[in-house]
């Protein structure tokens, strides 16, 4: 449950995966409220109106959780689904509050969860917005119930408009405000731990991360990688192009190695750290190269025409005794070696020359 909650504070597509198992929830306590109102009040045009609202909820619904779970974020399907949401659930609150009991249905709070679900989307204008259409719906209904006469009926109507009103005034600030500092936070923690150029994790971030892998004791390599040359480019094409050439190389970097399997950070200057979490030695060769490969395919273009680069690496398998910076050293060497040798290669193991 916590973990649901602090997954739900970070990110919006946890949030999205809560309202909609919400949505479920609510469409299973409804079934219970028909039922029990259908029992005292047996009306058969309710009964038909109420399954087709269920079966067009569980389509609605299926579509929308396929939407989350399948489609990427940025996709226009999944924003269309969970943006939509809201106005899914504005149309189908009202055709269940006016089939279990109207505004006295037990199902009336569900408005202050879809208020609160547009705050999140369109803020503090949006929340207002939802407040005074479900007023506006409330009056509806209250009309179409015919409660003009009795006052208690009114006392009840009028607070349901207040607690909507509050609801989207304080709920639209105190989210709209979260939001913000939410925002901000990660503004300030993107500023503290990528790399401007090539917008890979920092040292910074490559010191800790090396030290938390290092903590939980499970095999992983270090990989120092290192552009043959790089001076030259700079010399020879401008820093422009040299500025260009280090984010293409980065983007080769990130595409090629798996998030799941490996992280790639900026070390400094044309150096980038690898961290591959595996065991296996042989999917390291494979995967590096066949990196070797990539970034030697990738051409460059400037004034003079195109180039290309290479890159050496020197990898290095954790060993549970070594401290962070007994392991960043060795691996440093076998990079040191790899130019040593001829550039454009991965070295593995210290030849004795270089150990001593
Ligand atoms: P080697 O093959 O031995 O690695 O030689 P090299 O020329 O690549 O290495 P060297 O350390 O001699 O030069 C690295 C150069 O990288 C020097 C520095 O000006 C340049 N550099 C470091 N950071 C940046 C950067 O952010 N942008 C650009 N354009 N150049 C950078
Ligand atoms: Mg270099
Ligand atoms: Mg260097």
């Amino acid at each position: 449950m916590r973990r649901v909650i602090v997954q739900a504070y970070q990110s919006d597509h946890a949030l999205e995966m809560v309202f909609s198992s919400l949505r479920w929830f609510f469409l299973i306590l409804s079934v219970i409220v028909f039922l029990i109102n259908y029992i005292d009040n047996p009306v058969e045009l309710h009964l038909i109106l109420f399954s087709a609202l269920v079966v067009f909820g569980c389509i609605y619904m299926g579509l929308s959780d396929f939407c989350l779970y399948k489609a990427p974020e940025s996709s226009k399907a999944y924003l269309i689904m969970t943006k939509g949401g809201p106005f899914f659930d504005f149309v189908s609150f009202f055709a269940l509050i006016a089939l279990t009991g109207g505004i006295y249905s037990p199902l009336t709070p569900i408005a202050y969860l879809i208020i609160l679900h547009v705050s999140v989307y369109w803020r503090l204008v949006g929340a207002m917005t939802f407040s005074l259409l479900f007023m506006l719906g409330f009056t509806i209904l209250f009309m179409v119930q015919g409660y003009f006469i009795m006052s208690f009926d009114y006392i009840t109507y009028l607070t349901q408009l207040v607690f909507l009103l509050l609801v989207g005034l304080l709920g639209g600030i105190v989210v709209s405000r979260e939001r913000y500092h939410f925002s901000e936070k990660n503004t300030f923690e993107n500023l503290a731990n990528k790399d401007h150029l090539t917008n890979l994790d920092n040292h910074r971030s490559f010191q800790e991360q090396l030290r938390v892998t290092k903590d939980k004791d499970t095999p992983f390599y270090l990989v120092f990688a290192d552009i043959d040359g790089f001076k030259k480019i700079n010399d020879q094409y401008g820093h422009v192009v040299g500025d260009i050439v280090l984010k293409k190389v980065a983007k080769v970097l990130r595409i090629n190695i798996p998030e799941d399997i490996g992280s790639v950070f900026r070390y400094g200057g044309e150096e980038f750290a690898i961290l591959i979490y595996t065991d296996e030695q042989r999917y390291v060769e494979e995967l590096l190269a066949n990196l070797k490969e990539k970034i030697s395919e990738e051409v460059h273009y400037c004034n003079e025409g195109k180039f290309t680069v290479t890159m050496s690496f020197g990898c290095k398998r954790n060993s549970n005794e070594e401290e962070p910076i007994k392991l960043i050293d060795e691996a440093d060497k076998l990079l040191y070696q790899a130019k040593r040798q001829g550039k454009n290669r991965v070295v593995y193991e210290l030849l004795d020359l270089i150990k001593s």
